[in-house]
């Protein structure tokens, strides 16, 4: 008889590797973990920027990022960390909140200097047009890392504490009766590979059928959908409308011979333009910006070059003067979707209504830098019924019906 899997978490991006992994920790057995494509093509957790602080607005978003870097610094060597620092810039209507939370910070114990337009010239000369910056803050111990490395690092701790991930395993439905969870339905590819028309699914959400798939189903006694950007879509099997769409982000990488931004960290346009080296550096860097009206949905398309001449060099070239990123080499990009909340914070909790389902996601940008405190939060809270080290009651999916929205507008 096969063993009946005590947990099932369906999705395996970076967060539900980060709680397979801490469910491990405590020992907890038969977890499975399941993806459509555990290669992660469509998963935000290998289309982002790696980047990582603990300089947020809301103080459970602060504190989640704050002990994940803690962590994160004890396998530096593991992930990739460099804490080489952000360096946050910041338009008139956002400097007053940013000094008001300078205590938050120190009692957090997240150093953070306050620097006005003289010192940002001196530590970031290339900017020589500082029209609309009003202050900044530089943030030294945040930084840089590799997500892929850490997911990775999740997933094969997991694995070590006998985890089973489970690849071309696609969630599509589920059986309810009086607000618990019975059965979790899936098909799984059994054919060759698994080609771009199957990995489409993910996009186009059309429904499998025909040769090469198989039903399997599930008998788990708790499930946690960490579905990410597809939270709102994988809710409504559960019959469940989960306030999450999915935003398409876009980054470009383009390659700098005049500007070396190797020995720094992130930078933070005040216009919402984010940039940092590359892969230690050789001229290469990454840059993101986040488009004002990018419509909700499931799109993946690059803009490549109109992106990066209108959204990228042109920001970059006016800070510049005509004096720096002058000569930048557009090489190619891509886009990952962020999962969006009504208050732009994760969701973390038990889904209203349902005895033995939880969910955590809609991380927006935050889902690396956080992962390993989410993670632990929601390892917490299945096996104990509570959280033992951080309080993350306040991103309990229900709290928008009670009033308790958390926006976070430090995102980008
Ligand atoms: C351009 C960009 C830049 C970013 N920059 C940063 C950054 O600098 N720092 C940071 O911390 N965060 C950043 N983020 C955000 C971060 O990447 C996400 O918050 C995080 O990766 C979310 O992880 P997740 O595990 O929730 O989702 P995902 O990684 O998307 O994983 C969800 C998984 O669910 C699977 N799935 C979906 N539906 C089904 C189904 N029906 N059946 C089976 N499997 C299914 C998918 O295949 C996927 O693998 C960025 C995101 C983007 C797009």
């Amino acid at each position: 008889m096969a063993m009946q899997e005590e947990f099932l978490i369906i999705g395996a991006g970076i967060l539900g590797s980060a709680t397979a992994w801490h469910l491990a920790q405590l020992q907890v057995p038969n977890i499975t973990v399941i993806d459509l494509d555990l290669a992660g093509t469509y998963s935000s957790s290998e289309l982002n920027a790696g980047g990582a602080r603990a300089t947020w607005w809301q103080d459970i978003n602060m504190e989640l990022a704050r002990d994940s870097l803690i962590f994160y610094r004890t396998i530096a060597a593991d992930i990739q960390f460099f804490p080489k620092g952000y360096l946050f810039l910041y338009p008139r209507s956002k400097w007053e909140i940013a000094l008001s939370k300078q205590k938050r910070y120190e009692s957090l114990g997240i150093p953070v200097e306050y620097l006005e337009p003289g010192e940002i010239k001196s530590r970031l000369p290339e900017f020589t047009n500082l029209k609309g910056i009003t202050g900044a803050t530089y943030s030294p111990e945040d930084g840089l890392l590799d997500p892929h490395l850490l997911k990775e690092y999740y997933r094969q701790g997991a694995k070590d504490h006998g985890v089973t991930f489970l690849d071309r395993h696609y969630f599509t439905g589920a059986q309810i009766e009086q607000g618990r969870l019975n059965a979790i339905q899936t098909q799984v590819w059994r054919g060759e590979g698994l080609p771009e028309k199957i990995l489409h699914t993910l996009i186009t959400e059309h429904r499998l059928s025909g040769d090469h798939w198989e039903t399997h189903t599930f008998h788990p006694h708790i499930v946690i959908n960490c579905t990410g950007a597809w939270l709102g879509s994988t809710g409504l099997h559960f019959q469940k409308k989960v306030p999450v769409h999915p935003l398409r982000r876009q980054i470009s990488l383009f390659s700098s011979h005049e500007e070396d931004f190797g020995s720094r960290g992130m930078i933070v346009d005040s216009s919402g333009l984010y940039f940092h080296a590359e892969g230690g550096s050789d001229g290469l860097i990454l840059a993101g910006y986040s488009n004002k009206d990018e419509p909700a949905g499931f799109r993946f398309q690059y803009d490549g070059a109109s992106f990066f001449d209108r959204k990228i060099w042109l920001r970059l070239y006016r800070r510049g003067g005509g004096r720096y990123f002058t000569a930048l080499k557009h090489l190619r990009g891509w886009s990952g979707l962020y999962g969006i909340s009504p208050d732009r914070t994760a969701l973390l909790g038990r889904v209203p209504g349902m005895a033995n389902l939880y969910e955590l996601g809609a991380a927006t940008g935050r889902g690396v830098m956080q992962s390993y405190a989410l993670g632990r939060a929601m390892a917490e809270l299945v096996t104990l019924g509570r959280f033992s080290t951080l309080d993350a009651t306040p991103l309990d999916p229900n709290r928008f019906q009670q009033g308790g929205f958390l926006p976070e507008n430090l995102d980008i």
